[in-house]
């Protein structure tokens, strides 16, 4: 009895296994089937949507955040590409972040906050 309980767990784990990876994998070859230029900028600041912008525009733009407005990120948008010029933060990842343009992909600012994200709008 117990022998047979515990061979059906484990015949239960090894099938949740085999639909998490098979999942995992279709989400995957989804994704990257799906992989392709965005057309749309948005911009989240401590997780709400704040800025939406075209990625056909061509803009500079500082995007403020924090309590005393102390924390800048300049935004770049140029021929179809995203990426923060210069921002205050202690760390510089978004600044060092090579420019996205495919849907999906973002821009994180961590210590500001930010979130900059390219998706396709339907
Ligand atoms: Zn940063």
């Amino acid at each position: 009895m117990l022998k047979s309980d515990s061979l059906k767990k484990v015949k239960n784990d090894l099938i949740l296994v085999c639909v998490i990876l098979s999942l995992s994998l279709v989400g995957f070859i989804i994704f990257k089937l799906t992989m392709k230029d965005g057309n749309l900028v948005s911009v989240s600041i401590n997780g709400d949507e704040k800025y939406k912008y075209s990625i056909t525009d061509n803009l500079e733009t500082d995007i403020i955040t924090g309590d005393d407005d102390e924390n800048t990120n300049t935004l770049v948008i140029k021929d179809g590409e995203v990426y923060i010029k210069s921002a205050n933060c202690p760390d510089k990842i978004c600044v060092g972040h090579r420019p996205i343009s495919k849907d999906g992909e973002t821009i994180v600012c961590l210590p500001h906050k930010i979130v900059v994200s390219v998706t396709e709008e339907k």
